[in-house]
């Protein structure tokens, strides 16, 4: 009986079976015709990393553990013991900690570089400096960068271009073909969209660079399991449908939330008001995503009481669920930094952020008025 499955089934195995010795030697001669181990390559893997490769339009892509592990990755793809790294100030909370926490124990050094510094590196520059690690949207104020300019910057000084797009995702804007030279995901998020994968990927414009993901995935063990490959998969499949949905409600949620008396700002790049509007219609073929943030009385009362009466946005630390969500950038992802860095960045105590999900958007107004009156 010949089984011919529509769907990849998961290939739920640790390690593939040779017959003989000569399917060894083919296994090491001829890259990409067999399996070995699930930690080298595994057919769910890699039909995770290929559709991914595909949509960023890369020409090699490795899927990871985590989101963590594709940042981790992407800097060891260019950075050794000595090198120096930038990385924009307006960053996810685990970005900034695995820098200064740990590669700085490998003698890998970071600078900050504020939002409105981004496009004039000059300064920040040293001869050890190898790249630059930015977010398309950044978290929690959704300031957009400007990526071809900012590719521009970094190669006129030497430097690589490593863009987080977890955010945007590759349906609203597409890093490599701005000029940058690795686009990264938490798949976490809006590639897998259901809250049930906790994964990551990395995608390189440069065969050299895909080459050495490759080995650094295996070498350090960052591998995504079959299981978590599948499903991410699976949720790919309708990341198109998904982003616009997203940024359809969550245009709506901008609108209502900025005439609403109780909220002093709404921070959403589709809002004509959001200082970067233009680039974002330009950058992100005229979608904005899911993901906002507002400001609130700086009261920890007034916000305490918005989050227990809210029944559509529960508190979750995550983001870019099918469900919305609501998040406290200062009590979560930005906790670990000072005082001073939180109210440089905005980060204050009347800061909610919002994740806007698919729920038809007549019941999240409704669910937002009666939580805000
Ligand atoms: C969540 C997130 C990460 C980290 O991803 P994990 O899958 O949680 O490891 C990195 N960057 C951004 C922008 C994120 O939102």
């Amino acid at each position: 009986m010949e089984i011919t499955p529509k769907i990849t089934p998961i290939y739920q195995t640790s390690v593939f079976k040779f017959a003989d010795l000569n399917e060894l030697e083919q296994y090491f001669d001829e890259p990409g015709s067999r399996y070995l181990y699930s930690r080298n390559g595994n057919p769910n893997a890699d039909e995770l990393a290929e559709k991914i490769n595909h949509l960023e339009g890369g020409v090699g892509a490795v899927v990871t553990g985590s989101g963590m592990a594709a940042i981790f990755a992407a800097i060891l793809a260019y950075c050794q013991a000595g090198d120096h790294v930038l990385c924009a100030a307006d960053i996810y909370g685990g970005s900034s900690a695995l820098l200064n926490a740990e590669l700085s124990r490998m003698g890998i050094t970071v600078a900050y570089v504020p939002f409105e510094q981004l496009y004039d590196l000059k300064p920040l520059v040293q001869p050890t400096t190898r790249l630059l690690l930015a977010e398309t949207m950044s978290n929690p104020l959704l300031r957009v960068a400007d990526l071809r300019r900012l590719a521009t910057e970094c190669h006129a000084h030497g430097l690589k271009l490593v863009v987080d797009n977890t955010f945007a995702s590759p349906v609203i804007t597409r890093p490599l073909e701005l000029g940058a030279d690795i686009s990264l995901h938490s798949v976490t998020k809006y590639i897998s969209g259901h809250s049930d994968v906790t994964a990551g990927a990395v995608v390189a414009a440069d065969p050299e660079v895909a080459a050495r993901l490759k080995q650094i995935s295996v070498f350090y063990g960052l591998t995504l399991s079959p299981m978590e490959s599948w499903l991410a998969v699976r949720g790919l499949k309708t990341l198109r449908l998904r982003m616009r949905e997203h940024s359809y409600n969550a245009l709506v949620v901008a609108q209502f939330l900025a005439e609403h008396p109780r909220v002093r700002q709404v921070n959403y790049p589709g809002l004509e008001s959001h200082p970067q509007h233009a680039l974002a219609v330009e950058q992100g073929a005229g979608l904005f995503g899911g993901m906002m943030s507002f400001l609130l009385a700086d009261d920890a009362e007034g916000v305490n009481s918005f989050m227990r009466r809210s029944q559509r946005f529960p508190f979750a630390p995550s983001l870019a669920g099918v469900d919305s969500s609501l998040s406290y950038p200062l009590g979560t992802s930005h906790r670990s930094l000072t005082a001073e860095q939180q109210q440089a960045l905005g980060i204050t105590v009347g800061l909610v952020r919002l994740s806007v999900g698919i729920e038809p958007v007549e019941d999240l107004l409704a669910d937002l008025a009666q939580a805000l009156d």
